[in-house]
């Protein structure tokens, strides 16, 4: 897979939840896929969007500029997970994966507390515990979350070419084929147009 530098936007996460929008940091999977994660700085600019913790994210940069080695390995442990997650959300048993995301989600969980209030309590990363690995960690307790209740009716893959993004369609028709209308919609549109324009 090429590997290629990408500087976040607020745009790129657009499939309605974190999980999604996680795998979704490997974009164009329908054709010639490229991951964006190029270093761990870039997971962290990924975090930042994804509404991780202020303070802790400003932790892990430091923390990775004192030790590079250990986050480039953090960052591959990511990298396991969001690929197990994709070979789940797109296939049903994927034996493999599950184990993958297991793993995960297990040292997760160890890592993690119960937060919460009474009668509502649910496991939650702490960068404390996690360190380096607390992205992977985040992901992996919500997407076990998301996993246990997801109505796989609802996942799509968008249709725009070069894309291939997850999403949930919480439109009330369930017919939203696009990961964003502004950029894939639009694209399709132009492309149909001009195909009915040309003789
Ligand atoms: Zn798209």
């Amino acid at each position: 897979m090429q590997v290629r530098a990408h500087d976040f936007q607020p745009r790129d996460l657009v499939a309605g939840d974190v999980v999604l929008d996680f795998v979704n940091t490997v974009t164009a999977r329908d054709t010639e896929p490229i991951d964006w994660l190029d270093d761990y700085a870039a997971l962290l600019s990924w975090s930042v969007l994804a509404d991780l913790p202020p303070d802790a994210v400003a932790r892990l940069a430091s923390e990775a500029v004192a030790h590079p080695r250990r986050a480039a390995h953090a960052l591959a442990g990511a990298k396991v997970l969001r690929e197990a997650l994709w070979e789940l959300l797109r296939h049903d048993q994927a034996e493999d994966a599950v184990a993958r995301l297991t793993e995960s989600w297990r040292s997760a969980t160890t890592a993690a507390v119960l937060t919460g209030s009474a009668g509502r309590l649910e496991p939650t990363a702490r960068v404390e515990n996690s360190g380096l690995a607390y992205p992977e960690h985040f992901v992996a307790l919500r997407a076990v979350r998301l996993l246990e209740t997801l109505p796989s009716v609802r996942l799509r893959v968008c249709g725009g070419r070069h894309c291939g993004w997850l999403f949930l369609d919480t439109s009330k028709a369930g017919r939203r084929r696009w990961c964003d209308m502004a950029t894939c919609g639009n694209a399709e549109k132009t492309r149909r147009h001009r195909s009915v324009l040309r003789p």
